[in-house]
This record gives C-alpha cells, structure tokens and sequence, in this order.
C-alpha cells in the first residue's frame, strides 16, 4: 500500500469525476488529482495516513478520502452535505478498491475522533468566511490537519490559528479552476493555494462533545 508513487496515486485519482451538478453556494470545486496526490502523498511521508484514522471533511465526490483509503489509512471518513456528490463518491471508492464511511451531514456536527483531516473546503469570498467552519472542526477532532486555502487568506489564518495549532509545513500550489457557474468570466482561472500541515494545539479532554479515543482507554 505505501508504495504507491505520487504520480501512481494521481493517476488512479484522476478517474475520479467533478461533482455533477455543482453548486455556487456550496463551492464545489473538486481538488485536481494533482493537488490531491500532493497533499496525500506528503501526509503519507509525514506518517500520517498508513494505520491511521482519517477525515475527510467537505469530501464532495472524494478524491481525498479515496486516495487516504488507497494510501493505507486504517479507517476514513468522508463527510459531506452533499447527497449527490457523496453518491458519486461511494461508487468511485468501490470502482477504486477503497474503503470509505461516508456521511451525509454538515461538517459543523462531525463529531468522532480521529488522527488525520485532509480537507479542501469552500474558500469563501472572503477570508474566513468559508474555510473557518472546516478549520474550526478539524481542529477540533484531529491531532494533524492538512488543508487547502486561497494563499491570500495566509495572514488572516495565522491570526485565527493562534493558541490553536502550529503550522509545520506550508507549499505554495496554483490551483486551476474550471469555468464551473455561467457568472465565470473566463475559461479557466489559475489561483494560488496553500497546503498547510496543521498540529492541534487541543491536549486537553472535554472538547466539545467530541469522542475522545483516550478517554476510552483504561488508564
Ligand atoms: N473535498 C472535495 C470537494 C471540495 S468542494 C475535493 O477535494 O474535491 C467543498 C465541498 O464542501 C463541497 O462538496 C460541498 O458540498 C462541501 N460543503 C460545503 N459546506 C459544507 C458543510 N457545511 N458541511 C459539509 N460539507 C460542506
């Protein structure tokens, strides 16, 4: 399983189709396979997908969450609002041989206890005004986070991060987007983006109702 190359990874992810029917308010761009494998096979250097417990937040048709099931994560969960997006993921991650729980539901109720988040979620229009939920959440329930954000957005997250998580890695990506809604001037647009490695800085129990893995163990 860990010798997947990176390039490997991306072609297999590659046969993973964009959401059918996107939709402006949810932002769903899908990660391209490129991107995906960058952020994937980086996390798997870092050891932080073989055996470990991985969520994908935001996960629309599941390329994240398929390549950490295919890297060897221990168990992944996809979790997105999206029905029909989560539809297309199922069927891609059976196509692809990868083990994936997918959920229905917002990320702000996700709830479960896990080592890794690997997300791309919505950049918003603003900093902040998207991807905070995702970052507020990942933060919440993972010990490592590995994210996607509008490079622009950089300084505003350094200021919310603080107290919070420590930033360990940071790669500068251009991210080219399809015209995906009519209102898109242009073809196709390139925007830079920022991979971001994240340690949670929680230690303490009690985070808000989160499942906490070692407040079930003996000691
Ligand atoms: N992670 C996927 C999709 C990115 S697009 C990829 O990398 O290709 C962002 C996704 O977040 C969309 O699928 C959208 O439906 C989902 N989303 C937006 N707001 C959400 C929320 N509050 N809860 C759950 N999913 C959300």
């Amino acid at each position: 399983m860990t010798t997947w190359s990176k390039k490997h990874l991306e072609m297999a992810l590659q046969r993973i189709p964009p959401h059918p029917h996107p939709k402006r308010w949810l932002e769903q761009y899908t990660t391209p396979a490129p991107l995906a494998a960058e952020m994937l096979h980086t996390a798997l250097l870092h050891g932080d997908i073989a055996g470990k417990v991985v969520a994908d937040l935001g996960c629309g048709t599941g390329i994240l969450a398929i390549g950490a099931a295919l890297l060897g994560a221990s168990r992944v969960y996809g979790v997105d609002v999206d029905v029909e997006a989560l539809q297309v993921a199922k069927g891609w991650a059976e196509v692809l041989g990868a083990s994936v729980e997918f959920i229905a539901g917002d990320v702000r109720e996700f709830g479960i206890e896990v080592d890794t988040v690997v997300q791309n979620p919505p950049f918003g229009d603003r900093p902040g005004h998207g991807d905070v939920p995702f970052l507020d959440k990942a933060l919440e329930v993972a010990e490592v986070v590995y994210t996607f954000h509008d490079a622009k957005a950089l300084p505003f997250l350094e200021r919310i991060l603080e107290g919070r998580g420590r930033i360990t890695l940071r790669r500068k990506l251009r991210f080219v987007l399809p015209r995906l809604f009519p209102f898109h001037a242009r073809e196709r647009k390139a925007i830079e983006v920022i991979l971001l490695r994240i340690e949670s800085l929680r230690r303490v129990s009690g985070a808000g109702g989160v499942i906490r893995r070692d407040a079930l163990s003996p000691d």
